[in-house]
């Protein structure tokens, strides 16, 4: 399984950059996970639009979402000239909630929208998925996808109030969000973690390794890696755009 660092930031693109999206890929399986700003724009990079096979929201804020319609009018012009069959909508797992959100995530004959919560299990090609609902301002769901004897887990946004052992312990990788520095940590939680609760997270859960993502644009990789000490299990990845990672 390989990972690809479409975007990472948060809450909105630097230049060149993007916000949260994660292309996973197996020998037979595209997944876009998130489409955030910028996103289709790097996918470009790696793969044609019209190969993808399934697309998960984890939820509904702009972050993760903006570039989604642009994402579905693409496909719908592909299948207009026959790279996509015209009747097979690609399957978009994203949350139930907001219904007015949901509801936009079927468009024509180009996106279907499957409904996700935690009880919900899909299989695209050979990934195996089932997702996981964060502490976080509006429904939101962690990602767990299993393939070749690899277990991926994408942390989504979440707050410290997420019940992790069940879903994240012993990840081979897990990509947790590390939204505020020291410096800029709010004196409540307010539905997302630091990069020291971040990495004190994947160290408790015993994760093989962890990367850190949802990041302010103007943060340095150098200051993120320095607050992530804590985790000492195994590699310490920040996400930055065009990071790769294979699980093997
Ligand atoms: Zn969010
Ligand atoms: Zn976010």
């Amino acid at each position: 399984m390989r990972v690809t660092v479409l975007g990472c930031q948060s809450p909105y693109p630097g230049p060149g950059g993007a916000t949260p999206g994660y292309l996973i890929q197996t020998e037979q399986a595209n997944l876009l996970l998130d489409c955030g700003s910028g996103v289709i724009s790097q996918l470009g990079r790696y793969l044609p639009l019209y190969q993808l096979d399934a697309v998960v929201l984890s939820h509904y804020h702009h972050d993760h979402v903006a570039d989604v319609g642009v994402l579905q009018y693409g496909l719908m012009v592909h299948q207009q000239s026959g790279e996509r069959s015209p009747v097979e909508p690609l399957p978009l797992y994203a949350p139930p909630e907001p219904a007015e959100k949901a509801r936009e995530m079927t468009y024509r004959q180009a996106t279907k929208h499957l409904p996700i919560d935690d009880t919900a299990r899909a299989t695209i090609v050979d990934m195996q998925l089932s997702f996981w609902r964060t502490d976080h301002a509006m429904p939101c769901y962690a990602v767990k996808i299993e393939a070749g004897g690899k277990t991926l887990v994408y942390g989504a946004d979440s707050g410290p109030g997420t019940d992790w052992k069940p879903f994240a312990a012993g990840a081979d990788l897990f990509i947790c969000e590390g939204t505020f520095l020291r410096r800029n940590k709010p004196q409540q939680p307010m539905g997302h973690l630091s990069v020291e609760e971040a990495a004190s997270l994947a160290q408790a859960l015993s994760c093989k390794a962890l990367m850190i993502t949802h990041l302010f644009p103007e943060y340095r990789e150098e200051e993120v890696r320095e607050e992530a000490a804590g985790f000492t299990n195994g590699p310490c990845l920040v996400a930055k755009v065009g990071l790769q990672v294979q699980l093997s």
